[in-house]
């Protein structure tokens, strides 16, 4: 190992490990705090965590080279101790933004001054009991943010932006990032330990959607329909689904209600006889219906190896269909690799969406990624039909 690759490595393990207490952070929000995030913030940041594992130690441990591996432990050691030495003082801020205080971190400035493209500056604000004290006003991009010290603990900052996709694409062009759920009217930008959530003003989520023929219906909460026309392959109603899983995911419900098979028509038996396979508290599929004929043959294929199969997981990763599965005994079973690797190979050239045939260099980021050009078309109108003022939504 080189010392760059050694210096590389390093790195990523300690963004695994800023990924992992995230990941732990977001699942231990009260109902209340989760309100403004989603399986998927979990998911991306769980994903971020795995893959940073994977290629810094964990590589390196399957090819059984121990040493190389405590090597880059005890080097990302050495980095922890140097970002514990120069991180700023932690002196807490409170963030005001129109009447709601928000607490955050003092370096919550910099990083609001480089979204907004602004320079803060000093006031006063007077207190209820007459006395002043200092803040820094920061306006930028349709809102104001006063950010006061206080010795306040919290971890999230919450905004409200006139548009969130227009803030997305300034912080990808200065270097910064925003993850989590794209769709959802949410942006979630980690920023020197403190969570920043950006959501779009007047957001309205979808409640309600139907298909007839080839329009999809959507009805939103705020009361306006949308109409969008729909490739006739598609399969089933793509937004009914995500509603479906949304109204799921948000319930106050405990346990959340099962996940539901939807729009799998001719393989619905099958697929819920594979259903049936898996561990009762992970009995979901994790990918979209143009991807059910492969999981279904694949599965018609492993009961033929063995009728007794166990089915860990069936799901989209890295814009492939993945399914696991092992015998009674969770013993891994050579033969199963056959129809697993087949159905991993065909979904590269198949549509999400319809199952339509694709050229495998289609994937494009987000969820779904592998789709055909009517079906991307019809992916980008409905993301264009949520953002609240735009006409495609009427
Ligand atoms: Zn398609």
């Amino acid at each position: 190992m080189t010392d760059t690759d050694l210096e590389a490595r390093a790195h990523r393990y300690r963004v695994m490990q800023h990924a992992a207490a995230l990941h732990r952070a977001l699942a231990a929000m009260p109902p209340e705090a989760a309100r403004l995030t989603t399986g998927g913030d979990r998911d991306t940041v769980g994903q971020l965590a795995s893959r940073m594992l994977w290629s810094s130690t964990a590589d390196l441990n399957q090819q059984g080279r121990f040493a190389e591996s405590k090597q880059v432990v005890a080097r990302a050691a050495e980095i922890a101790a140097e970002e514990e030495g120069t991180a700023a003082p932690a002196v807490r801020v409170v963030v005001g933004l129109f009447d709601r205080p928000f607490a955050g971190q003092l370096d919550s400035v910099p990083v609001l001054e480089a979204i907004f493209e602004t320079k803060a500056t000093e006031e006063l604000f007077a207190e209820y009991d007459g006395s002043q004290r200092p803040y820094s006003r920061i306006v930028g991009g349709g809102i104001e943010f006063r950010v006061f010290e206080s010795d306040k603990r919290s971890a999230a900052l919450d905004f409200t932006v006139p548009d969130l996709p227009a803030l997305r694409a300034r912080l990808d062009a200065n270097g910064g990032h925003a993850i989590g759920n794209r769709r959802g009217g949410v942006a979630t930008m980690p920023s020197g330990g403190v969570v920043m959530q950006a959501r779009q003003a007047g957001w309205a989520p979808p409640v309600e959607s139907t298909r007839t023929g080839n329009v999809i219906t959507v009805r939103f909460e705020d009361g306006i329909v949308a109409e969008l026309p729909c490739p006739a392959a598609l399969i089933g109603n793509p937004v009914a689904r995500q509603i479906d899983e949304w109204d799921r995911w948000y319930t106050a419900e405990r346990p959340r209600p099962p996940w539901r098979l939807l729009d799998a028509g001719e393989h619905e038996a099958e697929l819920r006889e594979l259903l049936a396979a898996m561990p009762e508290a992970d009995r979901y599929l994790s990918i979209e219906p143009g991807w059910y004929a492969l999981a279904a043959q694949c599965w018609r294929q492993l009961k033929k190896i063995d009728p007794e199969c166990v089915v860990g997981e069936v799901k989209e990763k890295w814009a492939e269909l993945r399914i696991s599965a092992c015998d009674q005994d969770r013993q891994v079973v050579a033969r199963f690799g056959g129809p697993i690797g087949w159905a991993r190979k065909q979904s590269l050239r198949t549509c999400e969406w319809c199952a339509g045939s694709i050229p495998t260099d289609a994937a494009r980021p987000g969820k779904p990624s592998r789709l055909c050009g009517p079906c991307r078309e019809f992916a980008e109108a409905w993301e264009r039909a949520r953002w609240t003022g735009n006409d495609d939504r009427r």
